[in-house]
């Protein structure tokens, strides 16, 4: 194989990770000059917003705000904004997945207060400069470099609470972010070595996971899990997606689908569609999974987890997929085979069905 021509950038992020790592919030804000934070997480994870507001230390919190939900609907970020301006803080610390990070960087691109992300799930938004803002049912995103979390915490001990099924999803939702990035139209070798240890190291972990190893194991397992988490999602963060991540954005848009799961299901479908225009990545997903084809490890990977297969489990409605079909094909994209109208209605089909690619 010979080197080919890329572009890679780097981006000014500070990553701190390990378990006790949350220790060390404080001294990062310190470092960052950052005084007063306002706390966010959704109503259930509250409780874990008070550790992290304690472990800041009373000045050094403007106080909580455990409204984040789904999808960051515009009032919500609205709100929590004003929250911000009344208490006076100068920075969010985003407590939580996706949804919660997504508040953070809702708030970031309005006031520019910058966001601190404290991961709690597998997602990966707090690596990537992409926000998400629903307003009127419709949600709407983009790029903008303001969101993107200046520092990351990663402590996989707030993770532990995460239940079985969700870090499953969340850990294949991860690997999702890993594959395309393995085909992406503008990768690079260096975040083809992410995706692929990021891969490696969530399959290895989520079987641990999901049997409830103990005590050291478990810890184990929940670390490789937050860094293979990481990757990924910095993967997400510097390369295009595509097929796959346009028909879960489709899917849980329009059809109100859970994220995590849309994607689990989904993604052996997607790799099975561009299989053939892209061996190479398949070689490597399948690689890092350990499997002897990337479809159907992924495939097997969910459903000996005990994750859904099958988009007839998660809520679709069989009547539902020639117009899923219709909206995929509306705005095109870059993907490594082209869009075809029957052949995708049959990813559709296999993905409602859970067939195994
Ligand atoms: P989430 O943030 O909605 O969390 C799901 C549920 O799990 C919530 O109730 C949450 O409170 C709870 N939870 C999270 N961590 C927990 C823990 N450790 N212990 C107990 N409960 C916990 O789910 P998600 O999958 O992380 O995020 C999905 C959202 O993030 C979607 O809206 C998606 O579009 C967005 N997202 C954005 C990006 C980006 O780059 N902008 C990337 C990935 C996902």
């Amino acid at each position: 194989n010979t080197m080919q021509s890329f572009v890679y950038a780097s981006r000014a992020q500070r990553v701190v990770f390990g378990p006790g790592s949350l220790g060390g919030l404080a001294a990062e804000l310190d470092t960052l000059g950052l005084r007063r934070a306002l706390v966010l997480c959704t109503p259930p994870q509250r409780a874990q917003a008070e550790r992290v507001a304690a472990l800041l230390g009373g000045p050094r919190v403007a106080g909580i705000f455990d409204q984040a939900v789904m999808h960051v609907p515009i009032e919500i970020a609205r709100q929590a904004q004003q929250v911000a301006r009344e208490l006076g803080a100068d920075c969010a610390v985003a407590v939580g997945g996706g949804s919660t990070i997504g508040l953070g960087k809702a708030i970031a691109l309005d006031s520019r207060l910058p966001v601190i992300a404290v991961p709690t799930t597998y997602a990966g938004s707090e690596m990537t400069p992409i926000y998400g803002i629903t307003e009127a049912g419709l949600k709407k995103t983009g790029k903008d470099d303001r969101v993107l979390p200046r520092c990351v915490v990663y402590d996989p001990e707030l993770s532990l609470s995460l239940p079985v099924t969700l870090s499953v999803t969340s850990g294949i939702n991860a690997i999702a972010h890993a594959a395309e990035g393995l085909y992406a139209r503008d990768g690079n070798p260096i975040m083809d070595l992410m995706a692929q240890e990021g891969i490696r190291a969530l399959a290895r972990a989520l079987p641990a996971i999901q049997a409830e190893a103990d005590g050291a194991r478990l810890l184990q397992a929940r670390s490789d899990a937050l860094y293979g988490a990481w990757l990924c999602g910095a993967v997400l963060g510097s390369v295009g997606m595509a097929l796959h991540h346009k028909l879960c954005h489709t899917l849980g848009g329009s059809f109100n689908l859970p994220h995590a799961e849309v994607h689990t299901v989904v993604l052996p479908h997607a790799l099975a569609y561009n299989a053939a225009a892209t061996p190479q990545a398949m070689e490597r997903i399948a690689a890092a999974l350990g499997a002897p084809a990337a479809p159907a490890g992924v495939f097997d990977l969910a459903n000996s987890l005990g994750a859904p297969t099958a988009l007839r489990d998660i809520g679709m409605r069989e009547q539902d997929l020639d117009r899923a079909c219709d909206i995929a094909l509306q705005t095109p994209y870059p993907n490594p085979r082209p869009l075809e109208r029957a052949a995708l209605r049959a990813l559709l089909q296999n993905a409602y069905d859970g067939a195994r690619p």
